[in-house]
């Protein structure tokens, strides 16, 4: 008997993470439960059928705090699963506000389809889970302190190894005991930046017989993240300070968000900037930021460093966070030159939409495009280059300077990964398996990998199940 590697999600694409591992007792453990995100057909129906039955589940390990990693946790539990979630202490504390805003706009999401839905004749949907089952969800949690072995059972230990990607984030390395000789699993979970403005470079790891790696950007580099602040710089000195217009940034409200007001906070602190009236326009971004505040462990020595001489790095005196929906509202009839982060990151959905109705047809202004945005998403238009955009309906002239940094991803690019994978032991390796990525950045990078000196990797397919032997 062995035991056997089920990849329920996250194959050949960068959502809904999910990898069964069943012992040869019959102990399944589930490494993330994360949604399928993206306006695909499938994505719905995806999101509805696990591929396994919850109930069968004994134990939880979540890597990180992302919804497409975390996102169907709820539904998992409401589906039968009893056992505990075990995940680092900010991932606990992440996933009460993530989730919460998950079930917030599935609830919105279902209500706008079902007018329609409705007034064709066809049956209503359902969200995928409602606030009630967050919060029935959020009792099984259990956070493990980073780098201590758990015992699962009499075959499964496991331990989180940090791995830079967001706040909370952590690779997992599994210990399958087995007479004679024990298994080692690396789960990188999402790989993060050497480079962080925030948190620690990702962790080395012991060299496994197994690893499962994410491959994101398994097909391009990012540019060296210390020209951004610089770069930065610039786009606010020409936008308000010559031209004295507005900046509208749409940044996720977890990580680019923090990662922003960091970089304005050091400008500003530096005198390279004067005191610009800077908001971030979103109760989920205020609240992820305290959480982060929370945790000053998990910062890199530059920041802990820089804490010394700056103890609130991520608040200045010309920074308001925005919570209140009147008080954004406010926002609007705001005169002179301001700078506005508001979520949603891909501007599909939240404050950041009405801003960019308001400011995008004012030569004046600019859009700041700093992550990942769908093609179809307003944001993704936006990077596209489109002069006319609809906004709720209306259609737009793209007046504003739109500019786009690439340096913000929270993901590691190719060489990073090549870096982060130099911990196996490429004779020892049995398996590389390549999962989180579009399949065609995953057959670049295992060409990559090939040519690197190893071998035996495998991009699984979605519903695959594999034997560890
Ligand atoms: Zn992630």
């Amino acid at each position: 008997m062995h035991c056997t590697l089920g990849f329920f999600g996250a194959a050949q694409t960068v959502t809904g993470s999910k990898f069964l591992l069943s012992s040869p007792l019959g102990f399944r453990v589930l490494i993330d439960c994360g949604m399928f995100q993206g306006r695909g057909s499938d994505t719905d129906r995806l999101n509805r059928h696990f591929g396994f039955d919850p109930a069968q589940v004994d134990v939880v390990l979540l890597t990180h705090a992302h919804i497409d990693h975390s996102g169907l946790l709820p539904r998992l539990v409401a589906g039968g699963f009893r056992g505990l979630i075990l995940c680092t202490q900010p991932t606990h504390d992440l996933c009460k506000i993530m989730l919460a805003d998950s079930a917030h706009i599935q609830e919105m999401d279902a209500r706008f389809l079902n007018k329609r839905r409705l007034s064709q004749g066809k049956r209503a949907l359902e969200p995928l889970y409602t606030i009630d089952e967050v919060n029935t969800c959020l009792e099984a949690f259990r956070p493990i302190d980073l780098n201590e072995w758990t015992e699962l059972n009499e075959e499964i230990s496991f331990r989180w190894i940090e791995n830079g990607h967001i706040l909370g984030s952590t690779a997992i390395e599994l210990l399958l005991k087995r007479q004679g000789n024990d298994l080692r699993l690396v789960f990188s979970g999402d790989v993060g930046r050497y480079q962080h403005s925030i948190l620690k470079p990702p962790a080395a790891f012991p060299p496994p017989d197994y690893m499962i790696c994410e491959s994101t950007y398994g097909d391009e580099n990012h540019p060296e993240a210390e020209v951004s602040i610089e770069k930065l710089r610039q786009v606010v000195e020409r936008t308000c300070l010559q031209r004295k217009g507005k900046i509208i940034i749409p940044a996720f409200s977890l990580g680019r968000t923090q990662e922003l007001v960091l970089a304005l906070n050091k400008l500003v602190e530096d005198g390279l900037l004067p005191a610009i009236p800077t908001f971030v326009d979103s109760p989920l971004s205020a609240s992820a930021t305290a959480i982060v505040q929370k945790y000053p462990s998990w910062y890199n020595v530059e920041l802990k460093n820089y804490r010394l001489e700056d103890p609130d790095p991520f608040g200045f005196e010309s920074l308001t966070y925005i919570r209140e929906k009147a008080d954004s509202m406010k926002l609007n009839s705001l005169k002179g030159p301001a700078i506005i982060i508001a979520a949603s990151g891909m501007a599909e959905a939240g404050r950041v939409k009405h801003h960019l109705s308001n400011h995008i047809e004012n030569p004046d202004n600019a859009v700041l495009l700093v992550g990942y945005a769908e093609p179809g998403s307003l944001a993704g238009r936006l990077l596209a280059g489109q002069k006319e955009v609809s906004i709720f309906g209306e259609m737009h002239q793209v007046r504003a300077e739109v500019v786009v940094f690439k340096e913000y991803s929270a993901h590691a690019g190719q060489n990073e990964l090549l870096q982060y994978l130099s911990s196996c032991d490429r004779s020892k390796l049995k398996k590389l398996f390549l999962v989180h990525g579009e399949h065609q950045a995953q057959e670049t990078f295992k060409k990559v990998l090939l040519r690197d000196g190893y071998s035996r990797i495998e991009i699984p397919e979605m519903g695959e199940t594999v034997e560890l032997k």
